[in-house]
């Protein structure tokens, strides 16, 4: 039975004038277009032009030609840029939160956070930007007569592929410091979500970024990436293990960089002294924040087996009481999936699982009486690694509880996987979940976290091993990846080769004995 979901008025911002300007930036010179829907109702809210080969072409020239004067204006003015950007970031956060919500049916509370992204990465290479770009002497390999220089220069163009699940912080975020460096952008988005970095990169223009620089092309991933790709000078690519595996394959043929942010099957391990008021609430928004749909979410939780039914209990009272409905407010706790589609998956999972053995705790059916892409905070027993949940990224609010006797045992249980995105450790004990933190394979490990410390620290990269990517955002690698390295090396006086008339022997004599005098004095 499908039940009409209550009536729900649009945010004031989302106007139909509002949105054809956003789309009128994509080309699409065929006339095709892809109708953008409203989540929580599946109305049409616009329609997405779908670029072709030749609009990806101008595109990319159209960048190619911005990028050579934005490459030669002075450091200082283009960072001047991100200054004003930032306070525009800050300014419209809730017209950003709006245009999340519409396109992919969070909830307000993520919406909001999300639209803090940008600002934050602003914030960070707006401080650490200049000293990374700088030239750096390095020194030569004759003391005072050679010298030898760092020079940092842009990549060209940049191509940034983004999902749908944090459009406006995939989308946006990784494209500012490749512009910081001096490279133009052209930016694949989802098709679903394509109305909040199209907004961002209004603001951006607003705040003075040169047009042309901020590319967009817009269409289905496997017709609209590759051809980007082959264009690009080095690709930021977000989203699925699968599609990263394609897209590091095309890039390494083309001799291109790349960074890879995959998937994960992100465990959360609760040792024996954790305090459960905190541990449960953590698990609560590791699990079903986002939906479910964060990369670096819950979905498997590790519980000593002298403490697991006094967490399960807990947990599923939480789970059950979440305020899970559509609304333009505040007031949800958790939102939609972004698509039937999407819900299919995170359904089959679940289907797949219950047809192996596992036990559904709570939740496990989709909610059509709330809107047609919600799915209950689901919590199973029993997973197993002949289940698609047991070994695969399921990407919605469905979690497994675990029992495990030894903290060996549990590690060796959140090992046990091709993923190793991001892992959560809870005790009282920071020196005991230090210890644990340090045997897990995963490119980010919150201690009494689930990932918002990890990923808000934005001077550490954050990235992840295994199936789960190639490379890091953040951090001064976050930036330095966009550039090429040039070593200007300067020879002050031809002392690298024997003097005329000198025998060959005694140059190496010479060579030999300054290698160990450049050692004993540390020059080297
Ligand atoms: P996806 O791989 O299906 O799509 C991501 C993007 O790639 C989309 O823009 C899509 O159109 C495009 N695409 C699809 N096929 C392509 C192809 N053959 N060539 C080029 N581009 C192509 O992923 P998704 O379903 O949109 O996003 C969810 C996934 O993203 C999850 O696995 C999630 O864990 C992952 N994710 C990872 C991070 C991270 O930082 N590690 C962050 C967010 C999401």
């Amino acid at each position: 039975m499908t039940l009409a979901p209550p009536a729900l008025t649009r945010p004031a911002s989302v106007t139909g004038p509002f949105l054809r300007q956003l789309v009128a930036r994509v080309p699409g010179s065929s006339g095709e277009t892809w109708k953008l829907t409203e989540v929580y109702t599946g109305d049409v809210l616009t329609e997405l032009p779908q670029s072709t080969p030749e609009d990806i072409e101008q595109a990319f020239a159209t960048a190619r030609a911005a990028q050579r004067k934005w490459a030669a204006t002075p450091l200082k003015q283009r960072l001047a840029v991100f200054k004003r950007a930032h306070a525009l970031f800050v300014g419209n956060a809730r017209t950003v939160a709006d245009l999340i919500q519409v396109e992919s049916g969070k909830n307000r509370r993520m919406a909001i956070e999300e639209s803090c992204d940008p600002p934050m990465v602003m914030s960070h290479y707006l401080k650490r930007a200049a000293a990374l770009l700088a030239p750096r002497k390095r020194g030569g390999p004759v003391p005072l007569l050679t010298s030898s220089t760092e020079i940092r220069l842009p990549k060209g163009v940049v191509g940034v592929i983004a999902p749908w699940n944090f459009p406006f912080a995939t989308g946006i975020s990784d494209a500012i410091p490749a512009l910081m460096a001096g490279n133009a952008v052209v930016l694949k988005p989802d098709n679903k979500t394509a109305l909040s970095p199209l907004y961002g990169i209004a603001l951006l223009e607003e705040a003075g970024l040169p047009e042309g620089l901020f590319q967009v092309v817009c269409g289905e991933g496997p017709a609209v990436g590759p051809p980007v790709i082959d264009r690009a000078d080095y690709v930021m690519f977000t989203g699925s293990t699968a599609t990263g595996r394609a897209i590091g394959e095309q890039a390494g043929r083309n001799l291109i960089g790349c960074c890879l942010e995959l998937g994960g099957k992100n465990p959360m391990l609760v040792l024996e002294d954790a305090d459960l008021e905190e541990a449960t609430s953590g698990a609560i928004f590791g699990a079903f924040g986002n939906t479910g749909q964060i990369c670096m979410h819950v979905e498997r939780i590790y519980l000593p087996q002298s403490r697991y039914e006094e967490f399960k209990n807990a947990f599923v009272a939480k789970a059950r009481a979440l305020d899970v409905r559509a609304a333009y407010d505040f007031g949800p706790e958790m939102g939609s999936l972004v698509s039937v589609e999407h819900l299919g998956r995170v359904q089959s999972h679940v289907e797949d699982a219950v047809a192996k053995g596992a036990t559904v705790v709570c939740g496990g059916k989709p909610r059509p009486d709330l809107g047609p892409a919600f799915f209950e905070p689901t919590v199973l027993e029993g997973v197993t690694q002949d289940m698609l949940c047991g070994v695969t990224e399921t990407f919605g609010p469905v979690v497994a509880l675990y029992p495990y006797r030894t903290v060996d045992e549990a590690i060796g249980l959140a090992n046990d996987t091709d993923y190793g995105l991001n892992a959560s450790v809870w005790s009282r004990d920071a020196a005991a979940a230090r210890a644990v933190a340090a045997r897990i394979e995963s490119g980010n490990v919150n201690i009494n976290d689930i990932l918002a410390t990890a990923f808000a620290a934005k001077g550490t990269p954050s990235g992840g091993v295994k199936n789960s990517g190639v490379g890091a955002r953040h951090g001064d690698q976050g930036l330095l990846k966009y550039t090429d390295v040039q070593n200007v090396a300067v020879l002050k006086k031809q002392v690298m080769s024997p003097r005329p008339g000198q025998a060959y022997e005694k140059y190496v004599e010479g060579m030999l004995s300054g290698l160990k005098m450049m050692r004993r004095l540390r020059i080297r």
